[in-house]
């Protein structure tokens, strides 16, 4: 407002006169005036501007501090994973000798065994042969191989798991629930055991002594070529879960065997590789 426009107001007709004169408006207006500013720093502090005091350079520590509705990332992902593809993924490959059971994924609802005997033990008609001439191809260099156990359906499954929880109570006394915990870590649940594929063996003594052999260094040298890797090697733990088993083979074909071997990849590297592959 200007000097002129308010004489101009109090030269209007009928309009009494200020007391005070026309200083005091102004002195209000000016009061007013920074009182509307600092209600504005206030606010705008309160919602999270940066207001720099000066003489106060403003740290990260207080910008991170001021009160912020949402904090940069919510949920950390905590596997590398590729983007996921569209549409979901099946649970196994189509190539049945690449089928993939662990602690995660239960064996197919439909997967058939075609039993074949070695010794006292069943294994699929799919590995016979190729074990059948592994077998004969070690006997040629002394070597002696024999499955203590192949293929073990869900009830014989079930009824080792029992025998290891009744084991364990008895010997150690622990509880029923302290017993089956302490099986299911070396115990697959029934459903979950590679065994069920009929596909892999278990070889000699099913011991951690057969590491020191010469039966097992001439596997490590021609398993593959007969389409058999060793399943759970301590190097791959963290994708297995199981520790090193110098003794349990599984049968996935030459090719297959011997793509493993070269690119060192356990099963689940590998059906992960194969399945990158085909996209
Ligand atoms: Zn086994």
């Amino acid at each position: 407002m200007h000097v002129e426009d308010r004489q101009n107001l109090s030269k209007q007709k009928g309009r009494p006169r200020r007391p005070r004169g026309p200083l005091l408006p102004v002195g209000l207006g000016v009061l007013l005036a920074g009182a509307v500013l600092l209600a504005a720093i206030l606010l705008g502090r309160s919602a999270g501007q940066s207001v720099p005091v000066q003489g106060e350079p403003v740290s990260s520590t207080q910008a991170v501090s001021t009160p912020s509705p949402a904090p940069p990332q919510a949920t950390p992902l905590p596997t590398p994973e590729p983007t996921p593809s569209p549409t979901p993924r099946p649970a196994q490959l189509p190539d049945p000798l690449l089928v993939l059971v662990n602690s995660e994924t239960p064996i197919p609802a439909d997967w058939k065994v075609t039993p074949r005997m070695i010794g006292e033990e069943q294994v699929d008609v799919r590995m016979y042969d190729d074990f059948m001439a592994m077998a004969d191809a070690a006997a040629q260099d002394d070597i002696w191989l024999w499955v203590a156990s192949g293929y073990r359906s869900v009830e014989d499954q079930e009824e080792i798991l029992e025998r290891g929880i009744v084991r364990r109570m008895n010997e150690y006394g622990m509880s029923r629930e302290e017993a089956t915990q302490d099986a299911l870590r070396t115990i697959n649940p029934p459903g979950y055991s590679e065994h069920h594929t009929g596909l892999c063996v278990d070889l000699n003594d099913v011991s951690d002594d057969f590491e020191s052999t010469d039966t097992y260094a001439w596997l490590c040298e021609h398993a593959a070529e007969y389409g058999f890797v060793q399943r759970y090697r301590q190097s791959k733990y963290e994708y297995t879960g199981i520790d090193n088993e110098s003794w349990h083979y599984r049968y996935v074909g030459p090719a297959h065997a011997q793509r493993m071997e070269e690119l060192d990849l356990c099963l689940e590297e590998y059906v992960e590789y194969q399945w990158e592959q085909g996209e």
